[in-house]
C-alpha cells in the first residue's frame, strides 16, 4: 500500500492558541501546570485531525514551545554557561529562546541574560536559535521531547511517526560558543552521535516503527566533510538500531548529497515541489526495500495542488518501486503553512473562486491522502475530489482575475532601455548636486517615524469604520505636519512624511495593488511566538491609482526641504508575501517593479526630488544553491532598476537595505546602480564597509550610525568616532549620516534625542572642512 504520510502540522494552532498559551504564561498570567495542559489539547487536537483527514504516519515530537533545534540543543544538554544557572527547564529555554530579566528576590538572585542567536531558517521566513558548542563540549540526553510525544499520542491511541532534527543539521548549523576558541562543530558528532542512538533506542522501546530525521542540510553546497560526517552518522543508526529511518530532505535539490546517505537509509523523502527532476535522478538509485517520500503537496505555500499532475508523478514512483515503497507526503513541515482555509470566511463569501485555490495544511493533509488513495484504489475511488480539484486548477488558469492582459502584454515588450538609468551615475550625480544643493555629508532617516498608540488606534478605527476617510486623512495630515516640523526643527537636510498612513511596508501597498489580497487567519511563525501574516498574490499586479503621491505632495508642501517619497521594493514586496506558483518569479517581479515604476514617475512630476525604493528582501531571497544565483541576481536586480530608472538625472533614487552580508553579492548590490544606498551597519564589524573602499564603489551611501532596534540614545561621542571610523574607509564627498533603518517602533523622546546627536556630529565634520 502506498501511505499517506505528514513530515510537520503547524503547532501555533489554528488561531494561534499556542502563541496565545504562551504569551499568557510569560506574562505570568498561567501556570507551567496550564501551560501543559494547553499545549497538551492542542496537540492532541492537530494529532487527531490529522488522523480525520487520512494521514498515516503522523509526525509527533516536531511539537515545540518556541523553537524545535532550540528543544534538540536543550534536549542533549547543549546549554551555554550563561543560562546554566537557570534550574527550571522551562524556564532555561525561555531565557535562551527570548532572555530573561528578572529583579532579585528574598530566595533568588537578579538574572538578566540576553537570547540566543537567531538566523533563517534555509530560504524559509522562520527563524531558529543558532545552537551553540564549546569545543570541549559535553552532551547528556534529557527528556527528548519525541520520546515525549510519541507516548502522549499513544495514549490516545494514535501511533505516531516521531520526527527528529538530523544530527548533521544540528551540528553544521550550530556554532562555537564565543569566548571558545573557533572549531569544527561537526568534530562533535562522535560525542553526540551515541545520545542519537540511546534516543533512538527509547523510541523503539516506546513501540515507534519508523523515525522521521530531518536533514534539511542535504539541500546545501556541503563540503566533502559534511558529506562524511553524513555517511559515518547514518552508517551507525543503521547499525546500532532497528527502528526504520527516514531521512527527509527539503526546501531544495539534493543533488550528489544522496550519495552521502542512500545506502545506509530506509526511505528518503524528497521535496519534488522545488525539484520535480530529482524523481527519476533518485529512482534508480534505491535498493531493494528502500522507500521513496515523495514531497508533492507544497508545505510552503498556500495554493491548492494539482492532484492529476502529482498522481501522475507518483504512478512513475509505484511503478519502479512498487506501493509498498511510496510515501506520499508534503514537500516539507506544513509548520510554514497556515492552519486551515475554514477560517477564510471573508475570502469565501468576497471571493469563492479565490477561496477555491487556496489549501493550507489541514486541506494539505487531505491532498496528500487522496493521491495516496488514487495510487492504492485508484482514481474512480477519488472521482469526486479529482473532479473539484480539476475544476479549480481550471478555474485558475483561465481566471480574469489571474491574468490581465495590459500587463501580460507590457511585461512581454519592455524596452531594453527601460532596464537602467540613461545616464550614469557620475552625470547624474553632477545634476543632482546642483539641484539639490544639499552640505557635505546630508543627514536623512530611513522613512518612517514612531507609530504611536495614537496612530494604531486611528488606523484600527478606520478600517473598523468608525473613522471616515475625511477625518482619518485629517489625522494623518497632522502626523506628517508634526513629523516635517520635527524634522526640520532637528536640522536634517533630506526630509520625508514620516510612513504614519502604513501598518506595514508591504502591506500597506498590497491593499493599493490589483492582484493581492489579505486573509484572516493566514499565520506562519516567523520566530518563537511570532507569526507573520503574509499577503497574498493571486493574479498580475498593477496600480489602482497612485499610491502614495498625495501624502508626499502635502509634506513637500509644508518644507522648502526636499523630501523624500518611500516605496518598497519588487523584491521585497514579493518575497514578504505567499507569492503565485503560476508564472515565473521574474516575471511577477516585473509586473511589480512596472507599477512601481509608474509611481516613480509620477513622484518625479509631482516635484518630489529624491526617491527611496527599499529592498531589504534582496539579500535574504539568494537562492539556496549558488549555482542559481546568477540568475536570481540578474531578475531580482533587473526588476529594481526598472521600477527606478524611469527618471530624469536629476532625480535622486535612494535604496535602503537592513543588515545584509553583502561580502559576496557585492557586484550585485553595485548593479542595482542606486544614486545613494542606506545600510544597517552599526552592529557590523568593519567588513561591510571594508568591501565598498575594496570595490570602489562610486555610488552616494549612508550606512547607518545607529541602532534602532534598541530604545538605547545614542551618545554624541559614539557616533563622532564611528563616523570618523567610516572617512576612513569611504570619500568624504559620497558619505550621508542616518540611522540603521526606519524609526517606526521607537518612542519620540528618544527619537529626539539620538536624531539631535546624530545632526550635530554630521556638522562636526563639515566644519572641519
Ligand atoms: N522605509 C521603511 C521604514 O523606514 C524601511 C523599513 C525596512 O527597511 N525594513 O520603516
Ligand atoms: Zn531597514
Amino acid at each position: 500500500m502506498v501511505t499517506a504520510t505528514n513530515l510537520g502540522y503547524p503547532y501555533v494552532g489554528a488561531k494561534r492558541e499556542l502563541k496565545k498559551l504562551v504569551e499568557s504564561f510569560w506574562s505570568a498570567k498561567i501556570s507551567e501546570d496550564e501551560l501543559r495542559t494547553g499545549y497538551s489539547k492542542i496537540q492532541e487536537s492537530h494529532w487527531k485531525l490529522q488522523q480525520e483527514k487520512g494521514i498515516q504516519h503522523i509526525p509527533s515530537g516536531e511539537y515545540t514551545l518556541y523553537d524545535r533545534v532550540l528543544d534538540t540543543a536543550q534536549q542533549f544538554g547543549a546549554i551555554p554557561q550563561r543560562y546554566q544557572h537557570i534550574k527550571s527547564p522551562l524556564e532555561q529555554f525561555f531565557a535562551m529562546g527570548r532572555g530573561l530579566q528578572r529583579a532579585a528576590t528574598a530566595t533568588s538572585e537578579k538574572v538578566d541574560v540576553p537570547a540566543m542567536e537567531m538566523k533563517k531558517w534555509f530560504d524559509t521566513n522562520y527563524h531558529f536559535i543558532v545552537p551553540e558548542f564549546e569545543a570541549d563540549q559535553k552532551f547528556t540526553l534529557q527528556n527528548p521531547r519525541a520520546v515525549e510525544q510519541f507516548k502522549a499520542a499513544k495514549a490516545l491511541g494514535i501511533h505516531t511517526r516521531p520526527v527528529l532534527v538530523g544530527p548533521i543539521t544540528f551540528l553544521h548549523l550550530g556554532k562555537a560558543a564565543k569566548g571558545t576558541e573557533d572549531f569544527e562543530t561537526l568534530s562533535l558528532l562522535p560525542k553526540v552521535l551515541p545520545l542519537y542512538i540511546e534516543l533512538i533506542k527509547q523510541l523503539e522501546a516506546a513501540g515507534a516503527d519508523w523515525v522521521q530525521i530531518d536533514e534539511p542540510v542535504l539541500i546545501l553546497d556541503l563540503d566533502a566533510n559534511v558529506k562524511l560526517a553524513l555517511e559515518k552518522a547514518y552508517k551507525t543508526i543503521k547499525a546500532q538500531t532497528n527502528i526504520k529511518v527516514l531521512v527527509a530532505a527539503y526546501f531544495g535539490r539534493i543533488e550528489n548529497n544522496v550519495y552521502a546517505i542512500k545506502d545506509n537509509v530506509d526511505a528518503i523523502h524528497l521535496d519534488l515541489v522545488r525539484a520535480p527532476e530529482e524523481l527519476d535522478i533518485v529512482l534508480p538509485l534505491l535498493k531493494e526495500n528502500q522507500v521513496l517520500s515523495l514531497g508533492l503537496v507544497d508545505g510552503r505555500n498556500i495554493w491548492i495542488n494539482n492532484l492529476s499532475k502529482s498522481i501522475e508523478l507518483a504512478e512513475k514512483a509505484v511503478k519502479a518501486l512498487g506501493q509498498d515503497r511510496v510515501f506520499i507526503a508534503p514537500s516539507c513541515s506544513l509548520a510554514h503553512s497556515p492552519f486551515s482555509t475554514t477560517f477564510e470566511k471573508k475570502i469565501q463569501a468576497k471571493n469563492p473562486e479565490l477561496f477555491s485555490w487556496l489549501s493550507y495544511a489541514a486541506e494539505k493533509c487531505s491532498e496528500v491522502s487522496i493521491i495516496a488513495k488514487a495510487l492504492n484504489q485508484g482514481r474512480e475511488s477519488v472521482k469526486e475530489a479529482l473532479a473539484a480539484n480539476a475544476a479549480a486548477i481550471e478555474s485558475r488558469r483561465t481566471s480574469p482575475q489571474t491574468k490581465n492582459p495590459i500587463v501580460r502584454e507590457r511585461v512581454a515588450k519592455i524596452p531594453t532601455e527601460a532596464w537602467k538609468r540613461p545616464s550614469p551615475f557620475a552625470v547624474r550625480r553632477e545634476a543632482q548636486v546642483k539641484k539639490l544643493n544639499l552640505p557635505l555629508f546630508p543627514t536623512t532617516t530611513i522613512g518612517s517615524f514612531p507609530q504611536t498608540k495614537d496612530i494604531r488606534v486611528a488606523r484600527q478605527k478606520y478600517a473598523k469604520g468608525e473613522l471616515s476617510q475625511a477625518d482619518y486623512d485629517v489625522f494623518i495630515k497632522a502626523e506628517m505636519k508634526k513629523v516635517v516640523e520635527f524634522q526640520e526643527r532637528v536640522g536634517l537636510d533630506v526630509l520625508v512624511h514620516g510612513e504614519p498612513e502604513r501598518n506595514d511596508m508591504v502591506e500597506h501597498f498590497g491593499h493599493l495593488l490589483h492582484g493581492y489580497d489579505f486573509t484572516e487567519n493566514g499565520w506562519v511563525v516567523s520566530y518563537g511566538s511570532r507569526c507573520v501574516k503574509p499577503p497574498v498574490i493571486f493574479g498580475d499586479v498593477s496600480r489602482r491609482q497612485p499610491m502614495t503621491i498625495d501624502e508626499i505632495v502635502y509634506a513637500q508642501s509644508l518644507t522648502k526641504l526636499p523630501m523624500k517619497g518611500m516605496l518598497t521594493g519588487p523584491v521585497t514586496m514579493m518575497k514578504w508575501s505567499f507569492v503565485r506558483d503560476d508564472i515565473p518569479a521574474n516575471e511577477l517581479c516585473a509586473q511589480i517593479a512596472l507599477a512601481l515604476r509608474d509611481e516613480v514617475v509620477d513622484l518625479e512630476t509631482a516635484g518630489i526630488p529624491c526617491i527611496q525604493v527599499d529592498e531589504p528582501a534582496i539579500r535574504e531571497g539568494l537562492p539556496i544553491r549558488r549555482a542559481d544565483w546568477d540568475s536570481y541576481l540578474e531578475w531580482s536586480v533587473g526588476s529594481f532598476r526598472l521600477s527606478t530608472a524611469g527618471v530624469r538625472d536629476e532625480t535622486q533614487i535612494h535604496t535602503h537595505m537592513c543588515y545584509s552580508d553583502f561580502n559576496d553579492i557585492f557586484d550585485a548590490i553595485a548593479a542595482l546602480d542606486a544614486d545613494v544606498i542606506t545600510i544597517e551597519n552599526s552592529k557590523s564589524d568593519e567588513k561591510l564597509l571594508k568591501i565598498f573602499e575594496t570595490k570602489q564603489y562610486t555610488n552616494e551611501i549612508g550606512p547607518g550610525l545607529y541602532d534602532i532596534h534598541s530604545p538605547r540614545v545614542p551618545s554624541y561621542e559614539e557616533m563622532k568616532t564611528r563616523f570618523g571610523d567610516m572617512l576612513k574607509y569611504l570619500p568624504e564627498h559620497l558619505l550621508w549620516v542616518n540611522p540603521d533603518c526606519g524609526l517606526k517602533s521607537r518612542g519620540w523622546p528618544e527619537v529626539e534625542a539620538a536624531l539631535v546627536n546624530m545632526v550635530a556630529v554630521a556638522k562636526y565634520y563639515r566644519s572641519l572642512k
